[in-house]
């Protein structure tokens, strides 16, 4: 078992070190998937007037593309390369 102070720390060393019980993991498996997705680009939607939102959290994005690949209030991998319309 980890009874560490970090155990999100803890969960990481363990599955860099591959020395993990399954029962310590399992609980975090989502906020692993989370993780993840948060390094698959998504598409930005724009609104038209000079104005790019990040498609997760539709919050509003640098407007200098080359700033960020990524959206500085959740986190999600952009791809500045797939811009939608809003609908
Ligand atoms: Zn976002």
């Amino acid at each position: 078992m980890i009874f560490k102070v970090n155990l999100e720390e803890e969960v990481i060393k363990s599955l860099e070190t591959g020395v993990f019980d399954k029962d310590d993991i399992e609980p975090h498996i989502g906020l692993i998937v989370q993780s993840l997705e948060k390094h698959i680009p998504r598409p930005v939607i724009y609104n038209g007037y000079g104005v790019y939102f990040c498609s997760v959290c539709h919050g509003s994005l640098w407007q200098i593309k080359c700033e960020s690949n990524y959206c500085f209030r959740c986190g999600q991998k952009v791809d500045w390369n797939n811009i939608k319309m809003p609908l």
